[in-house]
């Protein structure tokens, strides 16, 4: 049995669908990362997805647990020596 190589053909790249996102003042269509529309220059609200939160809670959840950390390492000191 020999494998024929299997010539795929090239799906096309479907463009950018036109009726999806249009201008507000002139209805040209617009890119769905389009901030600018090309025919009249019309600002696009572009809704950004938000950025990923987690990461600078992450880092200030360890920051506060520190700080935290610290503190009751200072209070015991003190506690301590008083
Ligand atoms: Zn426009």
């Amino acid at each position: 049995m020999s494998l024929t190589s299997d010539p795929r053909p090239a799906e096309p790249v479907a463009p950018v669908q036109p009726g999806g996102i249009r201008c507000d003042r002139c209805g040209a269509p617009l890119a769905d990362d389009q901030e600018w529309c090309f025919a009249c220059g019309a600002a696009r609200t572009v809704i950004h997805p938000p950025p990923d939160w987690r990461i600078p809670v992450a880092v200030i959840a360890a920051v506060v647990v520190l700080v935290l950390a610290g503190f009751a390492i200072a209070l015991i000191e003190l506690a301590g020596v008083g």
